[in-house]
């Protein structure tokens, strides 16, 4: 059982575009739904969409309007608990000072990337550190090819990536976070 506070981030800047340029994505309708899904579905205390652009925030405010107070709220109520977590914020560092209020402890900052990286940690001992009371992390997933290697180098941890089974290692986002989640927070048992 969880005994630390947990945090999932989407971050949209500072990512990479195919040619490797620092960029600010655009949201996707998808990541939305399938991430709140994930994670309620593995009880994340929450989960955090990071977007600098105020008109980017404004139109996913819309989405949840639209799910948890319009006409989708009436026709699917799964969903429109699954935004109940759901926080919009600007950026990684506002983030940062949102979850230490919420948790009351500074979180550490786990980031996450298909390449490997020296000094990763592995899912046990991420497991392991998920069941010290008093912990607070802070899991962040990138969008377009991947976080900046700014915010790869600023992190306390970097998580070993989702190893693929051949050389072809091009997950989306939405399934890199449920594949993680579940090695993270599901029992052993259950698996
Ligand atoms: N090529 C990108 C990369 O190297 O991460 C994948 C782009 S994917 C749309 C963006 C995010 O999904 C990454 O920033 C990471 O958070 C997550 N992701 C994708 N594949 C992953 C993997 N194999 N292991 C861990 N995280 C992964």
């Amino acid at each position: 059982m969880r005994a630390a506070a947990l945090y999932l981030a989407l971050a949209h800047h500072p990512v990479l575009n195919k040619r490797l340029e620092v960029i600010t994505s655009s949201v996707t309708n998808l990541d939305i739904h399938d991430i709140a899904r994930a994670a309620r579905t593995f009880e994340v205390d929450g989960f955090l969409l990071l977007h600098p652009l105020p008109a980017q925030r404004e139109l996913v405010m819309r989405i949840l309007s639209y799910w948890q107070r319009g006409g989708g709220a009436a026709y699917n109520p799964d969903r429109s608990e699954a935004f109940e977590r759901l926080h919009l914020l600007a950026s990684l560092e506002e983030a940062r000072a949102w979850v230490r209020e919420a948790s009351g402890a500074d979180p550490l900052v786990v980031v996450t990337d298909a390449r490997p990286y020296p000094n990763s940690i592995g899912y046990a001992e991420m497991r392991r550190r998920l069941q010290e009371p008093g912990s607070s992390y802070l899991l962040v997933f990138g969008t377009g090819w991947g976080l900046a290697p700014e915010v790869m180098a600023a992190a306390d941890l970097v998580l070993e990536p989702i190893a693929a089974v051949g050389t072809y290692n091009h997950l989306s986002v939405r399934s890199a976070v449920a594949i993680i989640l579940d090695r993270l927070l599901s029992d052993p048992a259950s698996r």
